[in-house]
């Protein structure tokens, strides 16, 4: 059974440039309900340890690299078919294979800076929800 709750982060690119508010307003609009949410800059070995699934390609460091430049937000979401809904809305890694309308069509300016995280299963949204919050922090 799908699970009704995702895991997402606003990357450093995005809220450097002011796209923040903006994107929240899509969240919103598409009827996700915000469980927790907070502001954070990851250390180096916080990121190594969020994408550890991404340890062998090529594109790690420059990733760790990336989304420990600058402060990011971290949240959880709060939808029916989290997960699913959740990557539909932000739209294809690669900004210029998004479908019109998502987020990363909108705001990612690469495939590394593409503007928003969103777990890729229940399993990880659960894991990735746990890194960053305690159950004391997570409402609804
Ligand atoms: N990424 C990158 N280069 C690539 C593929 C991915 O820099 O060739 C970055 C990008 O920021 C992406 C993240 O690594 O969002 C995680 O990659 P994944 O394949 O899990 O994509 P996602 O699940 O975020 O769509
Ligand atoms: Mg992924």
């Amino acid at each position: 059974m799908a699970g009704n709750f995702t895991f997402s982060i606003i990357k450093p690119n995005a809220v450097r440039t002011g796209k923040t508010g903006p994107i929240l307003a899509m969240i919103n609009e598409a009827g996700f309900e915000i469980s927790a949410m907070k502001m954070v800059r990851m250390t180096t070995l916080q990121a190594e340890s969020f994408y550890e699934v991404h340890k062998r390609k090529s594109f790690f460091e420059g990733l760790i690299e990336f989304m420990t430049s600058g402060p990011v937000f971290v949240m959880v979401l709060k939808h029916e078919n989290a997960v699913e809904d959740f990557r539909k809305l932000i739209g294809a890694t690669d900004p210029a294979k998004a479908e019109p309308g998502t987020i990363r069509k909108m705001f990612a300016v690469s495939v590394q800076m593409n503007a928003v995280h969103g777990s890729d299963s229940d399993e990880n949204a659960a894991r990735e929800a746990d890194f960053f919050f305690t159950a004391s922090e997570r409402f609804l």
